[in-house]
């Protein structure tokens, strides 16, 4: 989870493949690496938009000038966090065009400001649900749905390609961030299954470089999940651990910033192993229920 050496540069216009451009918006955090990233998909005769990102004057000033006057058939989000879909209703009231794919999340939490990260203002003209797709002038994107990191977390297929749009799902720079209660890791694992058993050529993430290795990466991320979880059955199997002490021996060297937000995936796999019937908690502290079996 590194901090790229160098900005990228924010409000250009790209074209990374005869389908592909990219604009960067200028939000780079050590949660969103070098910034979102909204993807321009199709053609001279029309687009999609897919992540139109944080609605900030300067990327909505760049998406305008990169679409020019293409006509936008269709704005797309992966998900509704709050740096990838908060640009699409402006955008929509440029372009005329509808926003199609993600569900509006139904966040079903009493837990504090858990809905804080998501989009809550975001609608959708039309849901997309697993395998339907949006078509444009030489363009179909699929969605493939990819709960986990959200409960309504889409990637897109490009058809006519073998690109596939990720999201928040899978990237090269950094593992996802998986925050209960909408996060869930037991979905997670199942969307990372989902995308090994693809055969996409490319991925095309919302932050970071493109991943030319699909599905080498899916696999080390799938066995880098596995390890985390034996990590973690292994030290409660020594003595009962609250999370904010979990962390500091399980991110050794990590940025402290992003702990917090280990911390959260640390949970998001505690809840799944009790599911299992694994782990146990007591107030804070959790401890193993069986011994795994680990040296
Ligand atoms: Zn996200």
């Amino acid at each position: 989870m590194a901090i790229p050496p160098q900005p990228w540069p924010t409000g250009l216009c790209e074209q990374l493949e005869p389908l592909v451009r990219r604009v960067l918006a200028p939000n780079g955090s050590p949660f969103t690496y070098t910034g979102t990233q909204t993807y321009l998909v199709g053609t001279a005769d029309g687009v999609a938009v897919i992540d139109p990102g944080p609605d900030l004057p300067g990327h909505l000033a760049a998406l305008d000038a990169a679409i020019g006057e293409v006509p936008v058939t269709a704005i797309l989000c992966t998900h509704t966090h709050r740096d990838h879909s908060p640009a699409a209703a402006p955008l929509a009231a440029r372009t005329g065009a509808p926003i199609v794919g993600c569900a509006p999340l139904a966040l079903v939490s009493d837990e504090p400001r858990a809905d804080v990260p998501f989009d809550t203002a975001y609608r959708a003209d039309r849901v997309l649900g697993d395998g339907e797709a949006v078509a444009g002038p030489g363009w179909t994107l699929t969605a493939v749905a990819t709960p986990g990191h959200t409960s309504n977390h889409l990637c897109y297929a490009l058809e006519e390609s073998g690109a596939l749009f990720t999201g928040d799902h899978v990237m090269g720079w950094s593992t996802t961030v998986v925050a209960p209660p909408d996060g869930d890791m037991a979905a997670y694992m199942a969307s990372l299954d989902k995308l090994h058993a693809r055969d996409d050529r490319i991925y095309f993430p919302a932050h970071g470089p493109a991943v030319r290795n699909p599905r080498q990466l899916v696999r080390g991320m799938i066995g880098h999940r596995r390890q985390r979880e034996r990590q973690i059955l292994k030290l409660l199997g020594s003595h009962a651990l609250a999370i904010p002490e979990l962390v500091p021996l399980m991110y050794k060297g990590v940025d402290e910033r992003l702990w917090p937000a280990a911390g959260q995936s640390v949970k998001a796999h505690l809840l799944d192993l009790e599911r299992r019937g694994l782990v146990a908690r007591s107030e804070d502290l959790w401890t193993t229920l069986t011994n795994p079996g680990l040296s």
